[in-house]
């Protein structure tokens, strides 16, 4: 590692599950990653043949996701071990750690629920249970998150997806844009979707839908520039059923759930792209360290040395900001402004380093027999994921 970790707050127990981490990322997640990367069709990743069930098994075996589940756990203490699980897992390989990270993201709600049924079936400590996030639809994508703009509660904007209320039952009927992280894989998805369309996007509600009813459809994985590993597809729904208890909330309450939503996710996102930043720095470090010009290493030479010290002190602000915002959000509610200038950042961060790194790799950087162009492509997409950073930017500029 060419980086340390200076936060004075970490225990012991602290630093044996950030070596565990950092050992998984290093042996399974990252050779897996560029495995998967590589594979020209992205119905290669989510087959059975492929190296990611391995993963999952790998990270079940060894119980990362059990390092934060027990309940009588220090808020605090828990969301610092966040910080570092999900840095270290996404400096192994981001789009898996994604991946792994979004089966815990049905907990909470399934909880909220309150339904006996579904807390059986997909919160056992002993399986881990996929799950998806599915709030972008074809045509709605920066509409969905935009809650403080006018046109969130335009009724003009016709949403892809709608649910209705029939009897004792919920109808859903339509479809969740391509981009639906584990969307061609989860066996749940946590599904936001148009109940009221009087009040446009704002008229949403949240529903637990698992991916084996009648009537849905979910057609091959999207092709797509980075975070290869992580499976994006697709959900049809044609008139599917779910009874009234697998709706969460309502209307009523959308705005202010989907708010702290992006609250917890946005925070979330801040911890993965360090860890980004941080592999891009590293690779660029050993590589100046290695790769001899005018006689010595580049890492002698003036330029390189200040190139790399800027790409260090990106990192750090990420890290620094990044924790302080995980640990307030642990111990209060999310405040949002905070939350997405931690994702904003970090993942602005990311892409800035990854492309330093790219030029300190001279031309071997734009090989892809070096790893650095696939932690620049990963970044890239980070600008865009859960939230375009200039939209995330009305959101928390309007709270200021
Ligand atoms: C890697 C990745 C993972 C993702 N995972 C998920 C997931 O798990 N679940 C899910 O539901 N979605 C997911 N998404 C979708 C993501 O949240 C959307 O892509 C994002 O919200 C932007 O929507 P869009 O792609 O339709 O772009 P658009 O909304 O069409 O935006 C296009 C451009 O217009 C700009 N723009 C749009 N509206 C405005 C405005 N009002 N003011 C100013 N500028 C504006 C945007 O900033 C952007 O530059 C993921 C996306 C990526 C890339």
């Amino acid at each position: 590692m060419t980086s340390i970790d200076i936060d004075t707050g970490l225990t012991d127990e602290d630093r044996a599950a950030r070596d565990t981490c950092h050992a998984f990322a290093k042996e399974v997640l990252r050779p897996a990653g560029r495995e998967l990367d590589r594979l020209p069709d992205p119905a290669d990743v989510i087959a059975p043949k492929s190296i990611l069930w391995d993963v999952f098994k790998k990270y079940q075996e060894l119980g990362i996701h059990k390092l934060t589940a027990d309940p009588s756990m220090d808020p605090i203490a828990k969301a610092r071990l966040m910080c570092i699980i999900n840095e270290e897992l996404a400096w192994g390989d981001v789009g898996l750690a994604i991946t792994l990270g979004l089966c815990g993201f049905h907990q909470p709600w399934i909880e909220q629920s309150g339904n006996k049924e579904l807390l059986e079936r997909f919160c056992s400590p002993d399986r881990l249970t996929i799950s998806c996030w599915a709030l972008t639809e074809p045509d709605h994508g920066s509409d969905t998150v935009a809650v403080t703009e006018s046109f969130f509660s335009d009724p003009k904007l016709r949403a892809n997806c709608t649910a209705r209320k029939v009897g004792d039952e919920y109808v859903i009927s339509g479809q969740k844009a391509a981009w639906v992280s584990n969307g061609s894989i989860a066996e749940l998805a946590v599904l936001f979707c148009t109940l009221d369309p009087s009040q446009g996007f704002k008229g949403g509600a949240v529903f637990l839908v698992p991916l084996d009813l009648p009537g849905i459809h979910r057609p091959k994985p999207l092709d797509k520039l980075g975070q290869r590993s992580l499976n994006q597809g697709e959900i049809y729904f044609t008139d599917v059923r779910v009874p009234a208890s697998y709706m969460v909330l309502g209307p009523e309450f959308y705005s202010m759930a989907l708010e702290t939503m992006l609250g917890y996710a946005n925070s979330g996102m801040g911890q993965l792209f360090v860890g980004v930043a941080r592999a891009a720095y590293d690779y660029a470090v050993d590589y100046a360290k290695q790769r001899v010009q005018g006689g010595v290493p580049i890492f002698e030479h003036q330029s390189v040395r200040g190139r790399l010290f800027k790409m260090f002190m990106k990192v750090e602000a990420a890290r620094a900001l990044v924790r302080r915002v995980a640990l307030y959000t642990a111990a209060n509610a999310p405040i949002v402004q905070y939350s997405i200038a931690s994702k904003v950042f970090c993942t602005n961060t990311a892409f800035e380093v990854a492309s330093e790194a790219v030029q300190i790799f001279g031309g071997n950087g734009l090989s892809r027999e070096y790893p650095i162009e696939k932690v620049l492509r990963d970044a890239r997409a980070s600008m865009i994921e859960d939230g375009c950073n200039e939209v995330l930017g009305l959101l928390g500029g309007s709270r200021l």
